[in-house]
């Protein structure tokens, strides 16, 4: 009996071996080798199931890949045109993007580890073949400039192509392909160590679980309830040195020892950085240098739409001017009404451990939160809603739609079509926290729509990945307000994408648009929650059906206008534009300082402020010395935003205008250039100062 249930099991093993074997699914292609996604289930084809699956997708794309690059290499220079130029390398980026981008969300996303491990190697696999294959690639590098000087000035090319064109040819330089033998292989050597930098930096801050061990009297004026709930090692109660926990001990405390004890440890995590830091710049600089250009904030804004860290200073000592006045007279009023027992320094400054302690400067932005309004947003109430709106204003249709296929059961889909039932994009929305799961909130590209030239058009799809609050037994998701502003950010990113088809696969979707434009339509839509009739229309409590009371909603409207916010980006972009031009003179704790003091007055924050190791886009080359992006696009996004008031908010005419103008071009078009066609002037931050109360 016993053998014959073993000899089952292995029979429906087999069984099991064999149908995955033969389940085995690529991303639905047409001839060309372009993502054509025909159906939902096509959208859930996208993901890659099993670790054979990811092998098998990432050895493929990598095949035909090569294949296209081979020919575009030996391609006779009488036979060079936009086909077997343009749209075959495009057709790379198609095979390749389209592969290792949905690797990459599965991986982030994935309950089970092992398959989370082989899509991260794989997805990092393929942007090495990118790299080496493609942009560094100096046969294919010649090729194309040859065709750029010769063929393609002849050839009728549309706006797009050329720009396509342009965009490739840069990229190729900046990666080093037009330099000479021995300093492409310099530049190679530093890239790779800035690559093992940026890995080091981001595993230092994860392996430091620094905790900090207290007793329970040293824990005067936290809760019984709290205390009760923290972790314990023996006697004592073991805290983290961030995070909530942490913030809780800095606000509600009364020992200085503690707070202070607790602040030096939290600022100090992964204190190795700093030396990370140090050579990861020195790097950095070194390869600007190599490519002609003064400093790495040079080569880096370059194509950004501010081109020149000169204007990113510009921008930012604006802020920091308008600002000031307010961040002084923040600080004198919390100095004025110091809680009992809280002294100051020798100049009259706020330690900085005491800076939070029973409310202070920046608790506005946590205020937010404060409110409790989340029992007025239902996760289905306010998620119809913002469909509701963005169905009106942008004309389409959004359907919500069952699902069986995927990587784990809370993951929902929605499909975005035009009026007249053409599909735009799938969305799949993975919205609740989960051990292991990606921790911040994004929306991924996975396979961009695109509008080939034979007038056919595939649609995109795209994850939206967030940690909202979970629904409890009694409970439905009930969201807060930083929820809500969440889900219509990163839902703009997906129909940013929806909207952005465009002839090339390389410029559909966000993917390339720049760094310092991608997040203004999307920040654009933030500002729809500082309007009283949307947030009526998005409110409903989960038990009785009514919107948010009056004045609720004037509190959560004043919530819009956040100048810490302000305060942090503009010390944080000035910060790391300095760090990004050489100053050889000067140690990152000095530069920090300088920085610091400026936008934080009255505040002492001692002479080694290490904060900087912990900030992960110090770590990461795509940000670098791009922090003042946030600012600027959020300050672009309130001039197209005051646009679309006039016209407004949910008139389907403005939807119609600023999809022509911005979103429909996806990443095919200068970003200076679109706002210039849909404002009608240059953009202008008079609207941000007025939002923001700066004028
Ligand atoms: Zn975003």
């Amino acid at each position: 009996m016993k053998k014959r249930i073993l000899l089952s099991i292995i029979t429906l093993c087999t069984f099991a071996q064999a149908e995955e074997v033969r389940k085995i699914t690529f991303v639905p292609r047409d001839i060309e080798g372009y993502p054509r996604i025909c159906s939902v289930e096509n959208a859930c084809m996208v993901y890659p199931k099993t670790i054979q699956e990811v092998k098998e997708r990432s050895a493929f794309a990598q095949k035909e890949a090569l294949k296209l690059i081979n020919a575009i290499i030996t391609c006779p220079v009488e036979k060079q045109h936009k086909k077997t130029m343009l749209y075959a390398l495009d057709r790379v980026y198609a095979w390749v993007d389209s592969t290792r981008y949905p690797i990459n969300t599965v991986g982030n996303v994935h309950p089970d580890e092992v398959m989370r491990n082989e899509c991260v190697a794989h997805y990092m696999e393929l942007n090495n073949f990118i790299a080496e294959n493609v942009e560094s690639n100096r046969a294919l590098y010649k090729v194309f400039k040859s065709y750029h000087d010769t063929n393609a000035q002849k050839e009728a090319l549309t706006a797009q192509e050329r720009y396509f064109l342009k965009t490739m040819l840069r990229t190729f330089e900046r990666a080093g392909s037009g330099l000479s033998d021995d300093k492409a292989a310099q530049l190679e050597k530093l890239k790779k160590r800035c690559m093992e930098l940026e890995a080091q930096f981001q595993k230092n801050l994860s392996d430091d679980t620094s905790k900090f061990f207290v007793s329970k009297e040293q824990l005067v004026g936290m809760s019984e309830e709290w205390i009760a709930s923290l972790p314990r090692e023996g006697e004592l109660y073991a805290l983290p040195a961030y995070g909530s926990l942490y913030w809780d001990v800095m606000f509600y405390c009364e020992l200085e020892a503690t707070r202070k004890a607790m602040y030096i440890l939290g600022v100090n995590r992964a204190l190795a950085n700093k030396a990370v830091t140090k050579e990861l710049l020195a790097i950095r600089n070194k390869r600007a240098e190599i490519l002609g250009y003064k400093s790495f904030a040079d080569f880096d804004l370059f194509y950004q739409m501010v081109e020149t860290p000169s204007k990113a200073w510009e921008f930012l000592k604006e802020m920091q001017a308008r600002n000031l006045p307010y961040a002084k007279k923040e600080a004198e009023e919390r100095i004025h009404n110091l809680p009992e027992g809280i002294s100051l320094t020798k100049d009259g400054k706020i330690k900085i451990w005491d800076l939070y302690y029973k409310g202070h400067i920046s608790a506005r932005k946590q205020s937010s939160d404060k409110i409790n309004v989340s029992e007025y947003f239902p996760l289905e109430h306010t998620l119809d809603g913002l469909i509701k709106i963005y169905e009106q204003f942008f004309d389409i249709v959004i359907e919500k739609l069952p699902i069986q296929d995927s990587w784990h059961s809370d993951v929902r889909l929605v499909r975005v079509s035009t009026k007249d039932k053409k599909v735009m994009a799938y969305v799949f929305l993975d919205l609740f926290p989960r051990e292991k799961k990606y921790s911040h909130c994004v929306a991924f590209w996975c396979a961009d729509g695109v509008k080939k030239l034979d007038g056919s058009s595939y649609p995109g799809v795209v994850t939206v990945v967030c940690n909202l609050t979970k629904p409890s037994p009694d409970k439905p998701a009930l969201l807060t307000y930083s929820d809500i502003t969440t889900i219509f950010h990163e839902f703009g990113h997906a129909l940013h994408s929806a909207f952005g088809r465009t002839s090339l696969y390389y410029q559909s979707g966000t993917k390339n648009v720049t760094r310092d434009f991608v997040e203004t339509p999307s920040q654009m839509l933030e500002y729809w929650l500082g309007s009283r009739d949307t947030i009526k229309m998005l409110s409903a409590h989960y038990k009785t059906g009514q919107p948010l009371p009056e004045a609720s909603i004037d509190e959560v409207v004043k919530n819009c206008k956040n100048l810490s916010y302000v305060s942090r980006c503009t010390y944080f972009g000035m910060f790391l534009l300095a760090l990004h031009e050489e100053d050889k003179n000067k140690t990152i704790e000095q530069i920090n300082k300088v920085f610091i003091e400026q936008n934080n007055p009255c505040v002492d924050y001692g002479d080694e402020y290490h904060n900087y190791c912990q900030l992960t886009q110090l770590g990461r080359e795509n940000y670098g010395p791009k922090y003042y992006g946030y600012l600027w696009t959020l300050a672009l996004a309130a001039d197209v935003f005051e646009q679309i008031q006039k016209e407004g908010l949910l008139n389907p005419e403005a939807g119609k205008k600023y999809v022509d103008a911005i979103l429909s071009h996806g990443g095919s078009k200068d970003a200076n250039d679109m706002l210039r066609d849909y404002l009608g002037r240059e953009p202008q931050f008079d609207a941000f100062y007025k939002k923001m109360g700066l004028e």
